[in-house]
């Protein structure tokens, strides 16, 4: 019998969404655990984010820049107006003075101010400690571990459990380090797994975001939506491979008024932030379709002959201000001179598990989803934040009056047994990792440019690709650090999650931020500014629309062509 541990408040993941969930969860007085596939604080893309927006409203028209940003730019209108609003009041009043008193060094103006870059819409850096991410998930990890929160590091879960009546009451967990398989029962379980960007060749995620928070959400019958929004970073690095999801900051940058500039193969400029786009400090959907145009006309491949710069910036400003400067000494390049070439890479999702913002409870009865695995925002340290604060003080609210779960023996029995299914050596099938790969070429070649018959490619290619499940060949049957294991598990994941994208993706019949359809090259406002929700029933898929309200910022045409929108 798999051994269980209780609590009232399960908390999966630990990014900034999972971690500030599971200490606003405890503050609000419920026993609180907190599972990690990587390690606490240094797994999932929290530690790579580096500016963090400053949402200032000190003056009318700096809000309506930040509101318009984030609805516009950020969430291409498929986002909830008045979560944005109180995000941004969390944002101003808790989160920069929280992380400052943590240790987190913001610079502020003699009269104490917080100091941001100079421009429409602000941002902040904790530049002189590195990348913000690394410094604030280091100051949550202390802070965690100080808290007497129990934490299970490196241990994966895999199924969220449920009872008769479908509510989720926790999870199986499979412990890498020593392949002990345990469930986990709560009251309440908060998913925080982040944006599951490990699913193209090229991407800015880690192993750990294989997309089983997706997975086992559409597994327990959850409402997921928007997963066909899917955001590329377009300037990271080429070469080395290693270093894919290393980022030339188009954004603007700090101590100057200047942008990065990005250059097709001829050494012409194609995208400055400064310049094309000034309305918005994360100009990625605007410059991946000029990339787009360069690559139609042969001066640039997605995957290389286009290169970004700082050349044009004075060093010395480069050189204090911005860390990526360092990329060059590393390199033996020198960055007023040289310039680095760029590949796309699959980035954040801007859809995910469908919740009500003002809770994040999920279509589930006692599951919430929190941060980036959420449909309701795009993402980014300082909103994911927010996510786990609402979350957690929710899902300790609900546990108050809960009585503990009975414990799902069959359902436990039947994970166990299909968790073991894939420790096996020996046969002609291929390795997880290979099978991990080709899942990760099918959505590489589908790429940002997609049409009716591409999808149907890439579905019929995933549906082929499981057939390869029951074949799965580990090189060890070991249960310690068996690295094979959880491969032929997160292949799992990625199948469930990328189809679930790829159907998406088919139904959208329109345009939009980062999601083109070439058979559909406009924005249509009328019928697609809406969450696309999908359902998984069975073996069958179901889906719906939900429109999305535009209180605050509405579009202002209710259709447009794809390439005149600058969102
Ligand atoms: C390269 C890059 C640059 C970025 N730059 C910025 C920036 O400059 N500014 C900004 O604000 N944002 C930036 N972002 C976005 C920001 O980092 C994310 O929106 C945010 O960190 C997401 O946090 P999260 O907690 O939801 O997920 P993550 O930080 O990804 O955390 C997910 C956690 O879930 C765990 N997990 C996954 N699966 C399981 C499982 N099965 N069981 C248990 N645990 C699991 C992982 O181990 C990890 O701990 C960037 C992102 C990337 C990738």
């Amino acid at each position: 019998m798999v051994e269980t541990l209780r609590t009232d408040v399960l908390v999966i993941g630990g990014g900034a969404a999972g971690a500030n969930a599971a200490l606003c969860a405890g503050r609000s007085g419920a026993r609180v655990t907190l599972l990690v596939k990587g390690l606490l604080g240094k797994s999932g893309c929290s530690i790579f984010a580096s500016h963090v927006p400053f949402h200032d409203a000190s003056t009318e028209q700096r809000g309506k820049d930040r509101l318009r940003y984030s609805v516009r730019y950020y969430n291409h209108y498929l986002t909830d107006q008045d979560h944005v609003r109180r995000m941004g009041a969390y944002m101003r009043t808790e989160f920069y003075d929280e992380l400052e008193r943590l240790g987190v060094y913001w610079r502020r103006t003699a009269d104490g101010r917080l100091l941001a870059s100079d421009n429409r819409v602000p941002i902040m850096v904790a530049h002189k400690q590195g990348a913000s991410g690394i410094v604030i998930m280091d100051r949550r990890r202390r802070q965690i571990l100080g808290s007497g929160i129990p934490v299970y590091e490196e241990c994966a879960a895999t199924s969220l459990l449920q009872d008769e009546s479908g509510r989720v009451v926790g999870v199986i967990v499979l412990d890498s380090k020593d392949g002990r398989i345990f469930a986990i029962l709560a009251k309440a379980v908060v998913l925080a797994t982040g944006h599951s960007d490990y699913l193209a060749s090229r991407s800015t995620a880690t192993r750990e975001q294989s997309a089983d928070g997706i997975a086992m959400a559409l597994r327990a019958g959850a409402e997921v939506a928007n997963l066909e929004i899917q955001w590329w970073h377009i300037s990271d690095m080429l070469k080395p491979r290693t270093w894919m999801r290393m980022h030339l900051y188009p954004n603007p940058l700090l101590g100057t008024k200047e942008t990065s500039r990005l250059y097709n193969g001829d050494g012409d400029v194609f995208f400055e932030q400064a310049t094309h786009n000034p309305g918005s400090s994360a100009p990625y959907v605007d410059q991946i379709r000029r990339l787009s145009r360069e690559v139609e006309n042969g001066k640039a491949n997605w995957d290389g002959g286009f290169y970004s710069g700082y050349d044009h910036i004075p060093a010395d400003v480069i050189h204090a201000y911005q860390r990526q400067s360092k990329i060059w000494r590393k390199l033996g390049l020198d960055v007023q001179h040289d310039r680095l070439e760029c590949g796309i890479t699959w980035h954040m999702r801007q859809g995910g598990v469908n919740v009500e913002p003002d809770t994040m409870r999920t279509s589930v009865e006692g599951l919430y989803a929190a941060g980036g695995i959420g449909a309701h925002y795009l993402g980014g340290l300082g909103p994911v934040s927010y996510d786990g604060k609402i979350a957690g003080i929710a899902a300790a609210d609900e546990a108050r009056g809960r009585p503990e779960p009975a414990v799902p023996k069959a359902a436990l029995a039947a994970e166990e047994n299909r968790l073991l299914s894939f420790l096996r050596v020996g046969g002609d099938g291929p390795r997880p990792i290979t099978l991990k790969l080709k899942i990760r070429d099918v959505l590489w070649r589908l790429g940002y440019v997609k049409n009716a018959r591409k999808l149907e490619v890439a579905l019929d290619e995933l549906l082929a690709l499981r057939e390869d499940l029951p074949r799965l060949r580990l090189e060890s049957a070991s249960r310690r650090w068996n690295t094979g294991w959880g491969d032929a598990l997160d292949a799992v994941s990625m199948l469930d999650a990328c189809e679930a994208t790829v159907r998406s993706a088919q139904l959208r019949k329109e345009s939009r931020g980062p999601f083109y359809r070439e058979d559909y090259p406009f924005v249509d406002n009328e019928n697609w500014l809406c969450r696309l929700v999908l359902r998984r029933v069975g073996e069958d898929w179901e889906h719906s629309i939900q429109p999305i309200a535009t209180p605050y910022l509405p579009p202002e045409n209710a259709r447009e062509p794809f390439f005149e929108t600058d969102y």
